[in-house]
């Protein structure tokens, strides 16, 4: 598909289910958190009109399983390096490594935290989770050209199961996954607060308040435009504000509605966890934001991570729009949805 310069948004699906997102600007285009199988993601890609194989890189907000679950295929797959802050790409390796060392009382307080949390669909995954999809992906997910260029062995299709047997140029790579669940082509590591670029994107990674190892969520600019995501956050401390002044499209967080979790399904432990400073931005918190501190530059604001059980598509629209008020314009400040099942289309600046 060919684009107009400037810069492209496009959510290929936001929630608990999965999270990832591109972001491109004229000469470079990254992923945002790979949250769905190798294969979905590659799908999604496809359906939304976004090149997998010109994608240069992989940048990881946290270690939750909602946003990393085909990482490791994905990279592996496109051959392309994975952007992490030092904590969240350690806690990643963690959840990847076996536990040989647990004690049966750990072991059996983890059973139980997994049972209730399937039990509950918890909104977003415990780091401590080991469920991670990289087994169930077939060996060759999807078909971006594989056949050469940087990266090498890095680019050969690449599973966890022995699918690649009569490959004999994949037997390196397998052997290293072997070895190594956690082996990547490349890994670099970033800072929150330290601005880095990846070709003419310019990335401000922030921190935000969630309960993962080193959570962050990213300002892009290219071109005198900027775009944020901000998601899987309890509240919105004064540097996640400060982070969102002078931006064109805001992904941001309207996860429940207070009423519907209160009376929801979930279980009280789980409830508390997501009403936590460290838990996810309910549609009233995001709406008292939008009101109060949001400077309305934006040309549009998606909101995304929605809860399937606390929370309704529209209602959260409401909130928002409510919120924003007469400053919602035909070009300025349209709400849209990011979803859970689809892709979103690309919104181009
Ligand atoms: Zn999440
Ligand atoms: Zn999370």
């Amino acid at each position: 598909m060919a684009y107009l310069k400037g810069m492209r948004m496009t959510v290929l699906a936001s929630g608990s289910k999965g999270n990832s997102t591109v972001i491109a600007s004229d000469r470079t285009r990254v992923l945002v958190d790979a949250g769905l199988s190798c294969r979905e993601l590659l799908r999604r890609m496809e359906i939304a009109g976004e090149d997998a194989s010109r994608l240069d890189a992989i940048l990881i907000t946290h270690e939750h399983v909602d946003h990393v679950a085909g990482l490791a295929v994905l990279a592996r797959r496109l051959g392309i390096p994975v952007y992490f802050t030092e904590p969240t790409h350690r806690a990643w390796v963690r959840m990847l490594t076996p536990r040989t060392t647990l004690t049966y009382a750990k072991w059996l307080e983890l059973r139980q935290a997994e049972k209730q949390a399937k039990a509950a669909a918890v909104p977003c995954y415990e780091p401590t989770a080991p469920a991670v999809e990289m087994e169930d992906v077939p060996a060759a997910c999807g078909e971006p050209d594989a056949s050469e260029g940087a990266g090498g062995e890095a680019q050969v299709p690449v599973g966890l199961d022995g699918e690649l047997d009569g490959l004999p140029e994949a037997e390196p790579v397998r052997a290293r996954v072997k070895a190594d669940p956690a082996y990547l082509p490349a890994v670099e590591y970033f800072r929150a607060g330290h601005r880095f670029a990846i070709g003419d994107l310019e990335i401000c990674p922030f921190t935000i308040p969630h309960d993962a190892a080193d959570p962050c969520g990213f300002v892009f600019e290219s071109g005198g435009i900027r775009m944020a995501l901000a998601t899987d956050l309890g509240y919105l401390p004064p540097n996640v504000k400060a982070a969102l002044k002078r931006i064109d499209v805001l992904l941001l967080e309207s996860n429940h509605d207070l009423e519907m979790l209160r009376d929801g399904p979930y279980p009280w432990s789980v409830k508390q966890r997501v009403l936590s400073r460290v838990g996810h931005l309910s549609n009233e918190t995001t709406a008292e934001f939008l009101q109060r501190d949001y400077d309305g530059g934006a040309a549009y604001i998606v909101l995304g991570h929605l809860s399937e059980s606390n929370n309704a598509p529209e209602l959260a629209r409401i909130t928002a729009e409510r919120a924003i008020g007469d400053r919602m314009t035909l070009l300025g400040n349209r709400v849209l949805l990011a979803m859970q099942a689809e892709p979103l289309a690309a919104i181009q600046l």
